[in-house]
């Protein structure tokens, strides 16, 4: 059975890959290549050289499939932002201004090592600068009284905002066509702040006005993690540690075939690897097996990725982005036969 077969045949059974195969061969163009979402931790992207190691995963995913990148800030930064908000609670202004031109020196740092050509440098220089002068700006702002928990999303949402400029940055280096995509434009939420619950499909609608015209043109949306909004436009954050939720939030939008959580280790194990040497890398998951194993306590993926992936039946794939020759794990729909192919990146 050839390629195409395959996939009516995938069409007819599931409602999603018949979406899929609509969106991909009438609105969006001819291509009939994979659409991928690559999600990006802090890790991965903490510095020049892992940005552009990163960026070159990119690059080779590229030529075969369509891809959509998802950033979150790089280690370290959503921490540091919100000292910001403790030393303004303890009435230290001068303290929390110093931590805001520390956070912009440092991403104008990692700008500078990415050694763009001049033009393209002196362009993202100026966006970080501008970004760092509304960090500032937010700083003194909160010093005449806004309410805490708002407060706390905005200042936190600059760690996705640079990193996406400068991931972009970094594509564009190696001729990758790329753009930041700032996600509070279309992922809308309710306004519990610091746990903002996204509003799917009004999200989708808008996020798809955004992404699919660059992905048709071949663009690479580099989109921040972490971050949302109000339908009355105030940013909100959909909690720590869930960039890994708005890498299924995207590849839900543009009806990704699969989502790759790019992250540190090989996998996702039958127990803590630091922990205990009877650790086994589980190559392939269910998306039931892998919401079993999340409930009796390993530390699996963001709770809320396999119930969008088992609804848009898109495939998710944990890996390393330190070693790309690795497998990683694949979690999918129960059923499907083990050995599926190694996934793009693979080397
Ligand atoms: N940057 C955010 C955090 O540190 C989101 C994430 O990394 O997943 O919580
Ligand atoms: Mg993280």
């Amino acid at each position: 059975m050839n390629r195409e077969n395959v996939q009516e045949e995938a069409a007819e059974r599931n409602p999603a890959a018949r979406q899929r195969e609509a969106l991909w061969r009438g609105g969006v163009g001819e291509s009939h290549a994979k659409v991928v979402a690559f999600k990006f931790g802090g890790s991965s992207l903490l510095g020049a050289e892992r940005m552009l190691h990163a960026a070159r995963l990119v690059r080779k995913a590229t030529a075969v499939s369509t891809v959509a990148v998802v950033v979150s800030a790089m280690k370290g930064v959503t921490d540091h932002l919100l000292l910001i908000e403790k030393a303004l609670a303890a009435g230290k202004l001068p303290q929390a201004g110093r931590e805001a031109e520390v956070i912009l020196e440092m991403h104008l740092e990692v700008l500078q090592d990415l050694r763009l050509d001049e033009e393209t440098n002196r362009r993202v220089h100026g966006e970080l600068q501008l970004l760092g002068r509304d960090l500032l700006h937010e700083v003194v702002r909160r010093e005449q009284g806004t309410a805490t928990a708002e407060f706390s999303d905005r200042l936190a949402s600059f760690g996705e905002r640079f990193s996406a400029r400068l991931f972009a940055a970094a594509l564009k280096k190696l001729d990758v066509r790329s753009v930041p995509v700032t996600s509070s434009e279309f992922v809308l939420t309710c306004d519990t702040f610091r746990d903002a619950q996204p509003l799917l499909e009004q999200s989708k609608q808008r996020g798809r006005k955004i992404l699919l015209p660059l992905l048709k043109e071949g663009i690479v949306p580099v989109v921040t993690g972490f971050i949302g909004a109000t339908p009355d436009g105030r940013i909100t954050t959909l909690g720590r540690n869930s960039s890994d939720f708005s890498g299924a939030i995207v590849a839900h939008v543009v009806d990704a075939d699969e989502l790759v959580i790019w992250t540190d280790v090989d996998g996702i194990y039958t127990a803590n690897p630091q922990e205990t040497a009877e650790a086994r890398l589980l190559h392939e998951l269910s998306y039931d097996e892998a919401r079993a194993l999340a409930a009796s306590g390993a530390k699996v993926l963001h709770p809320k990725v396999l119930p969008l992936a088992a609804e848009s039946e898109m495939v998710v794939w944990v890996r390393n982005t330190f070693n790309p020759q690795a497998r990683g794990t694949r979690i999918g729909p129960a059923g499907e036969f083990s050995g599926a192919p190694s996934p793009e990146g693979a080397a």
